[in-house]
C-alpha cells in the first residue's frame, strides 16, 4: 500500500489521535492541516516558504488542473510534483465538488456528470473513470474518490439516493485506479446530517478497500454544533488503522473540535483565502489588519507567533500594503496565517501526547475568545 497509517496514541482526556501518515513523498504527523494550492499553487507561497513553515502535504484540485492547464501537460512534466517543484506529499480531490458547486448547469446520471466549464461555458462530463485517470496522471500521493457532494440541507429521500449512487461510484473509482502502487485512494462517507445514512455509506465504503476515508458532506454552511454532531457517529464507523479526512474545515476551533472527534487530516481555503482580504488568525483570535486601528500599530499581527512575518513586520506596514493592494502583503499575511495553523496542529499533537487536548481546548478557546459572547469566528 502507498498510504499507511501508524497510531502512536489515543488521548487519554478525549480520545483524539497522534499518528503518522506514510507516502511515497515523505511522511508527516497528524493530526495535520493541509494547505490548498488549487492550481499547483498556494496562492503566493513558494514550495520553499511552505517547506520552512513546517508543510508536510498540500491539497490540489482537480478539477483546476484538467482545466488549467490540463493533465496531460502536468504529466508530461513528470507529474504534479515536478511540475511545481515539490517534493512534499500531495493530495488531489476528485473535481466533485466543484463540479457541484460552481457550476449552476449540471446534470447528475448514474454514469456521471455533465456541466459546463465555468470558464469557458464549454459542456464538459465529469466521471468516477475521468477523476481517476486524471489523478493518475496529475501522480498525486494521495486521490479521493469521485461523489456527489448534495448541498445542505438535502431531504432525506435526496441523501439516500446520493449516498446508494456514491457508493456505487466508489467501486468504479478503485476499478479505474491504474497505478496503485504508487497512488493511495480515499474512499468519502457522505450522508449529510442522517446517522442512518452515515452508517450506510461507511459500511458501503470501508468493505472496499481504500486506504483511507474522508467524512464529506460537512463545512457546507451547516451549524458547527451539527458538524460535530455528525462526527461523534460517524468516525467510530471508519477503521482505526487508516487515516481519517475531515474535507473543507480550517477554522482553528472547527480544527481542535474535529482532532477530539478522530479526525487525523483538515484542508480548507480559509487560512490563504482570508490573508488575501487582510484578516489575520492570531492567538487572540481573529484580527483584521485593514482596519484603522492598525495604522500606527507597530507591533506584531500575533505577539504569541514566532513566524518570520511577525518577527520581521508589523501591524501597520502589513495594513499599509493591503490596502494599496501590494502583493507583498497578500504574501506577509498567508505566510502567518498557514504558520499559525500548521503551529496549532504541533500543540494539538502536543496535547494528544500528553493527555490534555481537552484541557488545550479550553485554554485556547479562552485566549481566543470563542468563549465570548458575539465572538467573531471565521
Ligand atoms: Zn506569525
Amino acid at each position: 500500500m502507498p498510504i499507511t497509517y501508524e497510531h502512536i496514541k489515543t488521548c487519554k482526556q478525549t480520545g483524539a489521535r497522534l499518528g503518522r501518515v506514510h507516502t511515497p513523498h515523505g511522511s508527516f504527523d497528524t493530526p495535520m492541516f493541509m494547505p490548498v494550492g488549487t492550481l499547483a499553487t498556494v496562492k503566493t507561497m513558494s514550495p520553499e516558504e511552505l517547506e520552512e513553515m513546517g508543510a508536510k502535504i498540500i491539497l490540489s484540485n482537480t478539477y483546476h488542473l484538467w482545466l488549467r492547464p490540463g493533465e496531460d501537460i502536468v504529466e508530461e512534466a513528470g507529474g504534479l510534483h515536478k511540475f511545481m517543484n515539490w517534493d512534499g506529499a500531495i493530495l488531489t480531490d476528485s473535481g466533485g465538488f466543484q463540479v457541484f458547486s460552481l457550476s449552476d448547469l449540471r446534470d447528475i446520471e448514474e454514469q456521471g456528470v455533465h456541466f459546463r466549464n465555468h470558464i469557458s461555458g464549454e459542456k464538459l462530463f465529469l466521471s468516477p473513470e475521468k477523476a481517476i485517470q486524471i489523478q493518475n496522471s496529475l501522480g498525486s500521493d494521495i486521490m479521493m474518490a469521485f461523489d456527489e457532494c448534495p448541498p445542505y440541507p438535502a431531504s432525506h429521500d435526496y441523501m439516500k439516493a446520493s449516498v446508494e449512487r456514491t457508493s456505487r461510484w466508489a467501486e468504479r473509482c478503485l476499478a479505474a485506479h491504474k497505478r496503485p502502487e504508487e497512488q493511495g485512494l480515499f474512499g468519502i462517507v457522505q450522508g449529510g446530517e442522517y446517522e442512518e445514512l452515515r452508517r450506510q455509506s461507511a459500511r458501503d465504503l470501508t468493505s472496499l478497500d481504500f486506504s483511507g476515508y474522508a467524512v464529506g458532506g460537512l463545512s457546507v454552511g451547516e451549524p458547527k454544533d451539527v458538524m460535530n454532531k455528525v462526527l461523534e457517529f460517524t468516525t467510530p464507523l471508519l477503521p482505526t488503522n487508516k487515516p481519517r479526512y475531515l474535507m473543507g474545515v480550517g477554522s482553528p476551533d472547527s480544527l481542535i473540535d474535529g482532532a477530539i472527534r478522530g479526525i487525523d487530516m483538515f484542508d480548507c481555503v480559509l487560512p490563504t483565502r482570508v490573508a488575501r482580504n487582510g484578516t489575520c488568525m492570531t492567538s487572540n483570535g481573529r484580527l483584521v489588519v485593514r482596519n484603522a486601528k492598525y495604522a500606527r500599530d507597530f507591533g506584531p499581527l500575533d505577539e504569541n507567533c514566532g513566524c518570520h512575518v511577525c518577527r520581521n513586520y508589523s501591524r501597520a506596514y502589513i495594513r499599509h500594503l493591503i490596502k494599496a493592494n501590494e502583493t507583498f502583503g497578500f504574501r506577509l499575511t498567508t505566510y502567518h496565517n498557514l504558520y499559525f495553523l500548521l503551529e496549532l496542529m504541533m500543540q494539538v499533537r502536543e496535547a494528544i501526547k500528553e493527555d490534555r487536548l481537552g484541557d488545550f481546548r479550553e485554554e485556547f478557546f479562552e485566549q481566543y475568545g470563542f468563549n465570548k459572547p458575539n465572538a467573531k469566528n471565521f
